[in-house]
């Protein structure tokens, strides 16, 4: 029985992604693989929206007892889910709260910020729990790069937070003589946020303290494949913030459709770069616009005059320790010369015993793989005949324990799938040239990364990556880090995104920059106004030109 009923739970995940026109089976198969989410959906919906307080048991414990009527009854009910129509009350709901001008205050602003900071001060435990559900992610690297970063984007908020909604004065021009001008920033309304599942937390939590800093309404769809932190983010968002501006949608491509079908005042989306088009799209029919954080293949490249043991260190830091690889802004391949090639691979695989141990399968530092889906899709990378073959360094597997090791490949010819799209996982290609300048054009012929790491002691070499690299952000002699300093924005181009956050940018990105010039009614000249004479248009035309003597002469009718 329990099998029957997955399976028509599968084959109503298909069918409806079929209908929404941009599901894939795969993905809609996997959505599935969370049944517990959409038993959580159905139940928010019931409650309008509100997310439940259901434990995951009482929900799994259902299907298996069912007769196939009830199954049946369950399909229907799942048919009843979040829909479009339930998507439109939502925005409706959060419109009206907008609307009634609560979430532009100051006050309001600054509350549900101080009730972030509570929660992340509060619920650190369950949130590397669920962590380590979602991704056996270890706790220091959770603490890291999941609840520290949310930390510090909501303390940066709290503290400039009355700073960034002062208007910006600027100067006027002796046309609007006298008057003044500010640009003021104004929320833009109901924005949606969807995030991704490998930094689920903290991808969720930060454009939301954007979002709220720049005073919206505001409903975040975390990912169906990080279920553990979707559902405690739920729970976290209805405790601890106003629910009627500030909602959480669990779900996965039915939910994220009937969203994206309605009308937003913008969308931060994060995720791959196959889904930010079917955002993008849908976004386009209400012309929202978008900020896309997308991913890529980001290189980091190694001179032969580095430190080697800090640069392999900080290489691996950016790759293994950083969710095994399952990161954005990790590091895809290594760019480096054919000469220095055994060198590095060497300090890699001493490094890597260092971090792992002599059995990284077993390492309790190392986060494993997310799904099978992910799992599967690693595995094929690395089994093309021209890729196995490449192995320098691990490729074992463990398909139950969703387990695979660092692996180093040497050499990998370019047309392999594994240099053709973002690998998001531990696998490291390394990719030889001849001189290290060569790995200018080796990054500039693939589509532009999220990323960059140059490490070098060759100054000139630095400017050359400055100069001549395009690419979200880049970092000399180290990895990540850069995405640590709230001062620079976080975003990709071409196909590594558009738009950025974090900090202030997190903040412009959720505003409106309204331009408003202020006059009185003196200096009210007769220049702009009909009937138009040949003295008005000299005299126009020496102010447009600033022509000061001109307008003397003008105004004293001496001008011809
Ligand atoms: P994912 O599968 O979790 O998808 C992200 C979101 O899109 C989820 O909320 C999901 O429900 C929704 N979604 C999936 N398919 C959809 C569809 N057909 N229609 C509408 N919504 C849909 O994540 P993913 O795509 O596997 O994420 C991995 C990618 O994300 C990688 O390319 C990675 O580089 C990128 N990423 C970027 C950043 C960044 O900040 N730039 C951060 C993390 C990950």
């Amino acid at each position: 029985m329990k099998g029957l009923c997955i399976d028509l739970f599968k084959n109503y995940s298909l069918g409806l992604a079929g209908t929404a026109g941009v599901g894939t089976g795969t993905r809609s198969s996997r959505a599935f693989t969370h049944p517990f989410q959409r038993r959580r959906s159905n139940y928010q919906n019931q409650k309008h929206f509100s997310s439940s307080k259901l434990t995951c048991s009482s929900y799994s414990t259902k299907p298996c007892s069912a007769t196939l009527s009830a199954v049946t009854a369950e399909v229907e009910e799942a048919k009843q889910t979040f829909n479009p129509e339930k998507a439109g009350l939502l925005v409706k709901e959060l419109r009206k709260s907008f609307n009634s001008g609560r979430t532009k205050s100051y006050e309001w602003r600054r509350s549900q910020l101080e009730n972030i900071a509570k929660m992340l001060e509060e619920k650190e435990k369950e949130i590397t729990e669920a962590l380590y559900k979602d991704l056996s992610k270890p706790e220091i690297e959770a603490f890291i790069s999941e609840i520290v970063q949310a930390r510090s984007s909501c303390n940066e908020a709290l503290k400039e937070l009355k700073h960034w909604m002062v208007p910006q004065k600027v100067s006027t021009s002796i046309t609007t003589y006298p008057s003044s001008a500010e640009i003021v920033s104004e929320p833009l309304g109901v924005v949606l946020v969807i995030s991704t599942w490998n930094f689920p937390f903290l991808l969720s939590l930060d454009p939301v303290i954007g979002a709220i800093s720049a005073g919206n309404a505001v409903v975040l769809k975390p990912s169906e494949i990080a279920p553990a932190t979707s559902s405690l983010l739920a729970n976290l968002v209805e405790e601890y913030l106003d629910n009627s501006a500030i909602k959480v949608v669990e779900g996965a491509v039915p939910e994220t459709t009937a969203l994206l079908e309605q009308k937003w005042d913008k969308i931060l989306y994060t995720g791959s770069a196959r889904v930010g088009r079917i955002v993008m799209a849908a976004a386009a029919k209400h012309l929202t616009p978008v900020i896309l954080e997308l991913g890529g293949k980001s290189p980091a490249v190694v001179d032969s005059d580095v430190n080697l043991e800090v640069a392999v260190r900080r290489i691996m830091a950016g790759k293994w320790a950083l969710n095994n690889g399952q990161a954005c802004i990790g590091v895809d391949y290594i760019i480096t010369t054919k000469d220095f090639a055994p060198k590095l691979i060497e300090a890699l695989k001493y490094g890597l015993e260092q971090f792992f141990g002599k059995d990284p399968m077993n390492s309790k530092d190392i986060s494993r793989i997310v799904s099978s889906t992910q799992f599967t899709r690693l595995a094929k990378l690395l089994d093309e005949d021209k890729v196995s073959n490449k192995i320098v360094l691990g490729g074992q597997m463990d398909e139950k324990q969703l387990k695979i090791a660092p692996t180093i490949l040497l050499d990998v010819p370019e047309d392999a799938q594994i240099m053709q799209e973002e690998i998001f996982g531990p696998l490291m290609p390394i990719v030889t040239v001849e001189k290290i300048e060569d790995s200018f054009s080796v990054i500039n012929s693939k589509p532009k990364p999220l990323a960059v790491y140059a490490f070098t002691n060759n100054e000139q070499l630095k400017k050359g990556f400055v100069d001549n690299v395009s690419s979200g952000g880049m970092l000399i002699n180290d990895t990540v880090l850069h995405v640590s300093i709230s001062g620079l924005p976080f975003g990709g181009v071409g196909e590594s995104g558009m738009g950025s956050y974090h900090g202030k940018f997190s903040f412009d990105g959720f505003s409106h920059k309204k331009a408003v010039l202020y006059r009185g009614f003196a200096g009210d000249s007769d220049l702009r106004y009909p009937p138009y004479t040949p003295e008005k248009q000299r005299l126009f035309r020496a102010v447009i030109n600033g022509d000061i003597f001109t307008i003397i002469l003008a105004l004293i009718g001496w001008s011809k």
